[in-house]
């Protein structure tokens, strides 16, 4: 990492981004002891201003930010942290800093695509999504179908619980098959995105 704290007066911002869903989660300050202890202990530590000194998230509550990764900007003076929350980040006992109501949890989509590749490539005999690519692509793309139907079904009912759990399956077994086909949804983006343009 090559970070000028000097440049900075010695506090940069750290953005911590929740590795799973990228919710972004708070913002906060580090100087060059806050980071060392950061990568150090692998939790979020930052320097105070109010308290003028080092502060690790969680410190009182209990609710670290367990460490992930840690990525310096384009001229690093900022950083990004992709962090496992313990628990509540926000002192408000929110899950996040920024109003929950505005933040988007399909960023999990590619998290999930991740899981579903490690399957592919690390399969063990306990994973359901192993066992569907032990079966081939022509079995993947019929429970796809399958799902499809169930939806159908569910969409002519006003039960919205049992409507979102097929459209769940649906789109779980729909990145499965993109996954089987070796296509990135950017692909389908693409796709999407260039009709748009007409
Ligand atoms: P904690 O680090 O979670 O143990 O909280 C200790 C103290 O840090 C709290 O009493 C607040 O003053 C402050 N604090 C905790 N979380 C936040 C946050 N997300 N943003 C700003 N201050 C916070
Ligand atoms: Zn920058
Ligand atoms: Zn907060
Ligand atoms: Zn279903």
């Amino acid at each position: 990492m090559n970070i000028d704290f000097n440049k900075m007066n010695g506090l940069i911002p750290a953005i911590v981004q929740d590795a799973i869903s990228g919710v972004v989660l708070m913002q906060g300050f580090m100087n060059s002891e806050a980071l060392a202890k950061t990568q150090e202990t692998g939790m979020v530590t930052f320097y105070s201003r109010s308290k003028e000194r080092l502060w690790t998230k969680g410190e009182t509550s209990g609710n670290f930010m367990e460490v992930v990764s840690i990525k310096e900007d384009c001229d690093g003076d900022s950083l990004l942290i992709k962090a496992n929350p313990r628990g509540p980040v926000c002192h408000t006992g929110a899950d996040t800093c920024w109003n929950e109501v505005n933040s988007s949890k399909t960023g999990f989509i590619d998290q999930l695509r991740a899981i579903i590749k490690d399957r592919k490539t690390n399969p063990s005999d306990q994973s359901y999504t192993a066992s569907l690519f032990a079966k081939g692509i022509n079995k993947i793309a019929q429970k796809v179908g399958e799902e499809a139907v169930e939806i159908v079904i569910e969409a002519k009912d006003d039960n919205k619980e049992l409507f979102l759990g097929e459209a769940a399956d649906l789109l779980f077994h729909y990145l499965v098959l993109l996954e089987a086909k070796e296509i990135e949804l950017d692909e389908v983006m693409e796709v999407l995105i260039k009709r748009h343009q007409k």
